[in-house]
This record gives structure tokens, sequence and C-alpha cells, in this order.
């Protein structure tokens, strides 16, 4: 069996395939992608909005959290809560996620490019708690680190770590969120994306607006 069947089984147990319009095959996500390992940051309008940080490893997306979302500014740390692999074709999904279903609400792809491990044992970094590497993405680049926050807090079973901008010519004092909120896939914004998927669902939208029907 390929690890990778193993690897997302979370993934598939949180979901149901014949309602959400995410990816349930672990198809290779092509994307704009040329070498190297894809990274992704997703902005997710939940239950409370979030960005999920995605780094792809093994065949995986391996996945965090990210309630603040990143930071330029090497003086903040911004908490990440691991989450559950997702498949490498989540890094093309943008859409809205059902009512009722798994993290139900408005996914858009907010930066996406490639990145580049500073250490070549991955898997060694991760148990270690402390993985470095290079982004090459639209919105965030350069040197980043993610470590392991200190165990402990409450009763959550998803570890927290912290994603930080390391000092580099990227770091900047400038907030990336605010400053560069657009989809890099179609440039629509959170609200768009909403709105857009609802017109294609409801049947009202092919007979135009309720007020104006004859
Ligand atoms: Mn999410």
């Amino acid at each position: 069996m390929p690890k990778q069947a193993n690897a997302l089984k979370d993934y598939r147990k949180k979901r149901n395939f014949a309602v959400t319009p995410e990816p349930e095959a672990s198809a290779l996500y092509e994307g704009e992608r040329q070498n190297g390992l894809l990274y992704v940051v997703q902005k997710h309008a939940a239950s409370h909005l979030h960005y999920d940080f995605r780094l792809e490893w093994n065949g995986v997306l391996l996945s965090w959290a990210i309630p603040k979302g990143p930071s330029l500014r090497p003086s903040v740390r911004r908490l990440a809560v691991r989450t559950e692999d997702h498949p490498l074709a989540y890094g093309g999904f943008e859409g809205v996620i059902p009512d009722g279903e798994y993290g139900a609400g408005t996914v858009m792809l907010w930066d996406t490019g490639i990145w580049i491990p500073k250490e070549p044992d991955v898997d060694a970094s991760l148990q270690q708690g402390d993985l470095k590497f290079e982004l090459f993405g639209e919105k965030l680049r350069g040197s980043w680190v993610l470590v392991r926050a200190a165990t402990g807090q409450g009763t959550s079973k998803q570890p927290q770590w912290l994603l930080i901008k390391r000092r580099d010519r990227y770091a900047s004092t400038s907030d990336v969120l605010t400053e560069k909120p657009f989809s890099i896939a179609s440039r629509r914004l959170l609200a768009d994306i909403a709105r857009e998927a609802q017109g294609d669902a409801s049947p009202a939208a092919k007979g135009g607006p309720p007020g104006r029907r004859r």
C-alpha cells in the first residue's frame, strides 16, 4: 500500500466527498509548479478565520492552521496548530465547503510557490520541533522557521507550533495580510468566492433576483 494512502486517513475520515467539493484523491497537483516541493497558504473563513499553511513532504501536504496568519516581522511569533496531512491536490483548491461539513466555509488560495528545507531530513526536523526553510511564493519569501511550542497548554491534542519570519531582506513591518488580500489563483476576495459559489448552486441565480421576477 502506498505510504500516502495511510497518511491521508484522518483527512478522509473528516470529510464526506459526496457533499464537499474538496479533492478526495491523491492526484498530483501540478499547477504552476515546476520543480521543487509545493508550498501553499489558504485563507479559510470557517467558524473562525485562519490561514492554512501547507508544505509538501513525502507525497502529502503537511498542514498547520494559523489563526492570525503569517507575519513578516521577525519579532512576531504566530501560533500554528498542526492539523491533518492533506492530499497534494488540495494545493489547487479554492471554493466553498458546504454548511455542516468539516471546515465549512470559504477557502481562498492566498499564496503558493515552492519551499526548500534548510536541513534535508525534514522528518528529523519535525521530530526535533525545529523546521527551518526558504519560501519562494508570490507573497511570502525568504527564510522562515516553524518551532514546536512547549506542550501542556490546555487539553488540545493538536501540537502547537509557532511560525516566525527570520531576519533577511524579505522581513518587513508591513502587514502582508491586509496589503495583499487577493487570491493568487483568481484575484478574488473571500466574499467574491463565497458569492460566486452561492450563485452557481442557487436555483434562484438562474432566474435572476426574486424582486425582478414576473
Ligand atoms: Mn482550515
